[in-house]
């Protein structure tokens, strides 16, 4: 049997020489990638709708204005990578959360859930693994959630466009597993980000997330980068369709 070298070991987990692009990298955990990803050697584009960016400042990464459901802009951000040089990853990690909802605007916060985080990861997703396709490798990370496999409360929609990310992640593998693109899950538990700045600030719910998991704290964005890079490098080579829980142990407890 062929002993791998140090040197080959090191180069699989490289992205030097990868263009990519991660979406909802205007802060939070989408930021944290694009920061990871340009340290593994990738070339950056990282997107979000803010004007004022939390992006990275950092070599390798540029911060670029697109909105997931606009398809256009989504076409033009794929197509800038694309012309950049070898277009291999695409993240999205563009999310939103409404929970609490009432009345109307229930039907409201469910459409708009659904539209950002599902439908558009969609179009991101198939207008990518079409540029990839042509050059016959390229990773794309789905980023979805606990909440993908487990019911929360006062949020169907989160719930349904995660758990139906999940879903559509192993019918796309199949579809573009034969081109040489692989289509993954990344599955945070809870992450202090501002979309969690309200119970991570709350001592009570502070607590009751800590002890859910069996690593008795919370996430934090850059506890997220090491799974990233393997699922964008060659690592990950003969992975497609999979979850990858990053969630301090939450869907292994079975004991509140
Ligand atoms: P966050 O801090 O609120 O960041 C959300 C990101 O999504 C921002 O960069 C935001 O950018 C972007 N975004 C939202 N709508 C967009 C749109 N229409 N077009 C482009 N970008 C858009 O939240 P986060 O915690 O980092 O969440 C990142 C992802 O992780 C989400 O998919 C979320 O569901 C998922 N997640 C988070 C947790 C957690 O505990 N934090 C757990 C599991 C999964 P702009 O506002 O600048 O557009």
């Amino acid at each position: 049997m062929r002993r791998i070298m140090r040197d080959e070991l090191a180069s699989l987990f490289s992205l030097t020489g990868k263009v990519a692009v991660v979406l909802g990298a205007s802060r939070g955990i989408g930021a944290a990638l694009a920061d990871g990803l340009a340290a593994a050697g990738a070339e950056v584009l990282a997107a979000g709708r803010s004007e004022q960016a939390d992006a990275p400042v950092v070599d390798g990464v540029t911060y670029v204005r697109c909105d997931v459901t606009n398809r256009h802009a989504l076409e033009s951000l794929c197509g800038r990578a694309d012309r950049q040089g070898s277009f291999s990853v695409l993240i999205n990690a563009a999310g939103i959360t409404r929970p609490g909802a009432h009345g109307t605007a229930r039907f409201e916060a469910f459409a708009a859930t659904l539209e950002t985080n599902l439908s558009a990861a969609y179009t991101a997703c198939v207008i990518a693994a079409d540029l990839m396709a042509r050059h016959g490798r390229g990773s794309i990370i789905h980023v979805t959630s606990i909440a993908s496999v487990l019911g929360f409360p006062d949020n169907p929609a989160y719930c349904a466009a995660k758990g139906g990310l999940r879903a559509m992640t192993r019918a796309l593998a199949l579809d573009y597993g034969a081109k040489g693109v692989r289509v993954n899950n990344l599955a945070p538990g809870y992450v202090h980000t501002g979309m969690t700045s309200g119970s991570f600030a709350d001592p009570v719910e502070h607590q009751r997330r800590s002890a859910h998991t069996a690593l008795g704290r919370w996430g934090r964005p850059a506890d997220l980068v090491g799974a990233a890079v393997f699922l964008s490098s060659d690592a990950s080579a003969y992975v497609t369709g999979i979850d990858l829980f990053v969630d301090g142990g939450w869907t292994a407890k079975g004991l509140v």
